[in-house]
């Protein structure tokens, strides 16, 4: 049970959305935007979470597409994991989505509550960021479109009362040979020690990581490290885990020996499928 009462709204515009927000906070309602309400609910059972309203966003039209526009590929943050995974329209987000929590929770959770939410694991940005997607974001300042890059650090940096309306990924980036892993302590459907990403783009590795630091990252530097041709297999590996870029925790899924030897294993077999071969998945 909830131990709060809250007002739900379902408005069917942007406009109309961020309207509602806006009138609910001068009320002093403190509005959350509710994707597929997974985290809200069970956050809110537990009393770690308090909202007097709450604004799905699942009538907006712009938030439901999942479509080609030219070169991109459209996903509406309202889109769940489930519908992602039986689209395959991107098989590296499919395969990332389909590894976050079980079938029946997929089937709510939505593209924009994993990259909003408050866990620190957000499983589905890291294909976004392999492939430098845009973020359109709307909110009482307007709309904007932005690089992931740019404005995912460590979580997404949103202004107060804007939410995500859309993801877009260039069309070139859907079909580059990938590998996705996800090693958890015990149970397949569990919280990652270590999940990686990969894709190879242009004879190159890009990698992005979840479970490693408490936040969800792709490095550069790390990258430079393991596209780095004149050292050995291992050397790479060993100076791209020493650039990562937080602390790796100790904790009771595991130590940061442990997670920095699962990471130099599943490195190197993703190394190896990616320069051994032109088309990978796991
Ligand atoms: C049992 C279980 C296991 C899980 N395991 C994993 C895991 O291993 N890895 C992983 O990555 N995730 C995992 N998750 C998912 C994660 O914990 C969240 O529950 C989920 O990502 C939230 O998605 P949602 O659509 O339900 O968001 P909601 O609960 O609706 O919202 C979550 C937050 O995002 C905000 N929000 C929602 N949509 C938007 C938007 N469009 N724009 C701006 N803000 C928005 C909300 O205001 C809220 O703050 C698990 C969840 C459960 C229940």
């Amino acid at each position: 049970m909830i131990p709060f009462d809250f007002e739900y709204y379902r408005p069917e515009s942007i406009a109309s959305a961020i309207d509602t927000f806006q009138q609910l906070d001068t009320a002093e309602k403190q509005p959350m935007y509710y994707g597929g309400g997974t985290e809200i609910i069970s956050m809110g059972r537990m009393n770690n979470l308090k909202t007097g309203a709450v604004i799905d966003l699942k009538d907006i039209a712009d938030c439901k597409v999942m479509e080609f526009h030219q070169d991109q590929l459209v996903i509406g943050s309202s889109v769940t994991l489930t519908q992602i995974h039986e689209a395959n329209l991107f098989p590296l987000l499919a395969q990332a989505g389909a590894r976050i929590a079980d079938h029946t929770i997929q089937n709510k959770i939505t593209m924009g509550g994993n990259l909003c939410g408050t866990i620190i694991y957000k499983e589905a940005v890291l294909p976004l960021l392999l492939s430098d997607s845009l973020v359109s974001i709307a909110g009482p300042g307007g709309k904007r479109t932005i690089p992931i890059n740019s404005i995912f650090k460590e979580r997404m940096q949103l202004d107060k009362g804007e939410f995500v309306v859309q993801i877009k990924i260039e069309k070139q980036y859907l079909s580059c040979p990938y590998v996705h892993v996800k090693q958890t302590k015990q149970d397949k459907i569990n919280y990652p020690l270590v999940t990686i990403c990969a894709m190879s783009v242009g004879g190159g590795i890009r990698a992005a990581f979840s479970g490693v630091c408490d936040f969800p990252f792709r490095s550069t530097a790390m990258e430079s490290e393991l596209n780095n041709l004149a050292l050995t297999l291992e050397e790479r590996i060993d100076k791209a885990i020493a650039l990562t870029p937080g602390l790796i925790p100790t904790n009771l899924e595991g130590s940061a020996e442990y997670r920095k030897f699962i990471m130099r294993g599943l490195l190197n077999s993703i190394i190896n499928r990616l320069e051994g071969s032109n088309v990978s998945n796991a």
